[in-house]
């Protein structure tokens, strides 16, 4: 490969920034200490006065920073994992790659994790991810630089590495290290990238950028499932339209989810971006979100609908049973080559697809309002309700099988 000017300055860059920690105090920032979970100050203090070092750590600091609300609070520590155990009754110490505690308070989770040392700057895939280390090496060895800060609730400071304090207040997303090396040693990064565009509307450092045009092939290297779940968390997000968006307009999505892609590029009118801008409305209006298996099925109906349609070719509709078998065959080649979907979420996205085929009338039949007994049913519903706010005339269809449900 040809090294150009830009990936000089991104290699030199990367070798030669984050040397110098600098703290910043409450002056400083906009960190109110009360939007800290109380459990999470409660378990940073018994960490300190035990002797160790702990902050709070990632994308709390960083929600916090941008004056959001964060949705977890993850810790980081100079304990290791025996001695978090030692200090805490409620503790559970999870994983066989990296080990971890899980400080539980009732339904909530604290994480703690010791300080790690950092991947070395080679585009091997991390595999090995197992040494403890100091503070910087484990900012160091994060994402991006608005993910590699800690916040100290003692001091109320923000302790900072990688200067990623700046980065979040000029809202600039730039990788930590040479983002060429970073995205090949662990390829779910460009995922998280434009997650964390789509999210908080950022600009992305050009360096970044370039990397991830480059090495965008590189995904089919990491884990399916990793992928999978930060997938679902961005359907669930309020903010999956600009995201799926920017992994179709990337061109990423032609290697994630091919089908999807050409469908994209080629459909008259975008029924999937519509639905899920439709779905980050209802998120962001009412604080409740559809369940994730209604928001994966907005990616496939529009295809698996078309798919009955050409093949009835208007003739009479098909029975439930061959609409079900079709629903397997679809979701199989939608997500394939790459991505592998759990039988279980198979399973119930198959009986959404298949029950908006059972709950809307069919050429020449009526529908009769009964409760089918299947489980999860509710959800073949919800999706109807959501292409409801899509399509109103699917509204009248829509609301007696809400009135069934209510019943029941
Ligand atoms: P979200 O708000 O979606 O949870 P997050 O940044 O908190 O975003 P997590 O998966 O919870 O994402 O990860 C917690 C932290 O771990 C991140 O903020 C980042 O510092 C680090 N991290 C996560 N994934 C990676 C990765 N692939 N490479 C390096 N660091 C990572
Ligand atoms: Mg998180």
């Amino acid at each position: 490969m040809q090294v150009g000017f830009e990936d000089f300055l991104s290699i030199f860059w990367g070798k030669t920034r984050h040397k110098v920690k600098q703290v910043y105090t409450k002056e400083h920032h906009n960190i109110p200490i009360e939007g800290v979970d109380k459990d999470a100050l409660y378990v940073i203090k018994k960490l300190q006065n035990a002797g160790h070092t702990a902050y709070l750590v990632g994308g709390s600091v960083r929600d916090l920073l941008m004056g959001v609300s964060p949705k977890d609070f993850d810790v980081s520590t100079s304990a290791r994992p025996e001695e978090i155990r030692g200090i805490f009754k409620n503790c559970y110490i999870i994983g066989r790659r990296f080990r971890l505690a899980h400080i539980r308070f009732d339904e909530k989770i604290i994480e703690v994790s010791t300080f790690r040392s950092g991947d070395p700057e080679t585009e091997d895939l991390i595999v090995r991810d197992n040494e403890f280390g100091s503070p910087e090496e484990d900012a160091l060895r994060r994402d991006f630089t608005i993910n590699g800060l800690y916040y100290d609730p003692s001091t109320e400071t923000v302790i900072d590495y990688v200067e990623g304090f700046e980065d979040a207040n000029k809202r600039f997303l730039r990788a930590i290290g040479t983002p060429h090396v970073r995205f090949k040693q662990d390829p779910v990064r460009m995922i998280r990238l434009i997650k964390f565009q789509a999210r908080f509307n950022l600009n992305v450092c050009p360096q970044a950028h370039r990397a991830l045009l480059d090495c965008k092939e590189e995904i089919l290297k990491s884990s399916p499932a990793r992928v999978l779940e930060e997938l679902l968390r961005m359907l669930e997000s309020g903010f999956s339209y600009p995201f799926f968006k920017q992994l179709c307009d990337g061109g990423m999505m032609q290697h994630l989810i091919p089908t999807l892609s050409a469908y994209c590029e080629l459909a008259e009118k975008n029924v999937v971006f519509e639905l899920l801008e439709i779905a980050d409305s209802v998120h962001k209006k009412s604080r409740s979100r559809f369940d994730r298996i209604v928001l994966l099925a907005i990616l496939v109906f529009p295809i698996f609908e078309r798919h009955i349609h050409i093949l009835q070719k208007g003739g009479s509709p098909f029975h439930l049973g061959r609409i079900e078998n079709e629903a397997y065959f679809i979701i199989e080649e939608f997500f394939s080559p790459f991505l592998e979907i759990p039988k279980r979420i198979v399973g119930t996205l198959a009986m959404v697809l298949t029950g908006q085929f059972r709950i809307r009338p069919q050429t020449g039949k009526s529908v009769r309002i009964r409760l089918p007994r299947i489980p999860d049913f509710s959800l073949a519903v919800d999706f109807l309700y959501l292409e409801s706010l899509y399509n109103p005339q699917l509204r009248s269809i829509y609301e007696p099988w809400k009135k069934a449900l209510k019943k029941s």
